[in-house]
Formats: structure tokens, sequence, C-alpha cells
């Protein structure tokens, strides 16, 4: 299972109560992340979410991407499939399709091309979608980086418009719209333990007996 949505959404605290309650019914559960999740993939997210990359250009950066997210899927997801645990995975190739495809102004092809290879036929059962309204996230992802360091510099990818956070709200949903057996929806804008049973409501159908 995957999670998507923009900065701010909650994404890491509904993933750590999700496979609390799954723990708690007797499921093994892998939790990793993207960019990362396995060593190769952590090396290259050092660097993607670095100044370095400042000078990549965004067909580079999401060319790295596919990479890390190769090495991730190799490394550690169909092993932890592979194991029987249900995996569940902070960002996947919904990211990509957002932020490198529609706000990085790449074309389809060239994404979808891409992701054939990164994930090469690793394809999420289910896919959340965190959903709230940009100036909301935005507000919250602020939040926690004051409450991490006030004197933090703020990650490139949080100095954007407002705008690119709308669009990216919007292309998230538009993936929702266009792949309804995969992908739902959840309104990330009320309380945590509201946003947490209905991620289970939906979670629980599909899980192994
Ligand atoms: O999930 P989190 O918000 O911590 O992701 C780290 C950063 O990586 C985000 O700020 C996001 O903008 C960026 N990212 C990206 N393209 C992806 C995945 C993540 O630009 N495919």
């Amino acid at each position: 299972m995957t999670f998507e949505g923009g900065e701010g959404a909650g994404k890491s605290t509904q993933i750590r109560l999700l496979a609390e309650r799954l723990r708690a019914n007797g499921y093994e559960v892998t939790v990793t992340r993207e960019p990362g999740g396995s060593s190769g993939a952590e090396a290259v997210r050092h660097v993607i979410l670095s100044g370095a990359a400042e000078e990549f250009g965004v067909r580079m950066e999401a060319i790295l991407f596919a990479a890390a997210r190769n090495d991730h899927v190799e490394e550690l997801i169909k092993p932890a499939l592979a194991a029987g645990t249900v995996v569940l995975c902070d960002r996947f190739m919904d990211s990509s399709r957002v932020y490198q495809g529609v706000t990085g102004n790449l074309p389809h092809d060239f994404v979808a091309n891409l992701e054939r290879v990164a994930i090469n036929g690793t394809i999420p059962d289910c896919t959340i979608i965190f959903d709230l309204p940009a100036e909301m996230g935005l507000a919250r992802a602020r939040k926690r980086l004051d409450a991490i360091d006030s004197e933090a510099a703020p990650d490139r990818f949080e100095k954007e418009e407002l705008e690119t956070h709308k669009t990216r709200r919007e292309a998230f949903l538009d993936i929702a719209a266009a792949e309804p057996f995969r992908c739902r929806v959840v309104d990330a804008s009320g309380e945590v333990e509201a946003i947490a049973d209905a991620v289970f409501r939906i979670v629980e159908p599909m899980l192994p007996i």
C-alpha cells in the first residue's frame, strides 16, 4: 500500500498509526518511505534533497528518483512482500507523476517510461491519497519545520509557491479519478484519530485473512 499527498498532509503520522493498528491485529508490517527506503536509495535521497541537486535539472532528478525507486523495490519491497508482510510506503510512483511530471513539466512518456523501469511490475494494490487545501498543508509543514529547529533553512521543496502546491493537489486528485480501483482519497483536514479511522476502514477489507 502506498500513501501520497502534498506537504503537511500528515502521511507519516497516519502511516505510523495504521502500522500500530495492523500490528495489534496480528499483521507483520514493513514501514518504508521514498525517496529512500533501501540503503542505496537513502544515499540518493540525501543527494536529491540536498542543495547539491539545485544544478541537476528536472530530468536528471527524475532519473535519480527512478533509480532510487528501483533499488527500493528490488532490495526492500519485493522481499518484504514475499515474506508476507504488509508493506506501507510513504510516497511512491504517484509522487513522481506529480512532482516530476506535472509540476516538473516533464513529458508524460518520459515519466511513464521511468516509472515502468523503476517499479518493475510492483504496482501498489492500494494507494491512499491524503487530500487537504494547499494553504493548510503548507501551514502545517511550516509549523513542523519550526518545531524541529527554528534556525533551520527551509527544505528547497518547501520554498515553492502556493500555486505549485495547488497544482499538485489537483494532480493527485486527477490520478485518483483516473484509477479509482487502486486509489482512494481521504480528507486529511480533520482530526488525526478520525483520519486514522477512515484509513483503517479502507485498508481492512484488503488485508489477507
Ligand atoms: O514525504 P516528504 O514530504 O517528506 O518528501 C520529501 C520531499 O521530497 C518532499 O518535499 C517532496 O517535495 C519531494 N519529492 C519529490 N518527488 C518525489 C518524491 C518526493 O520532489 N517523487
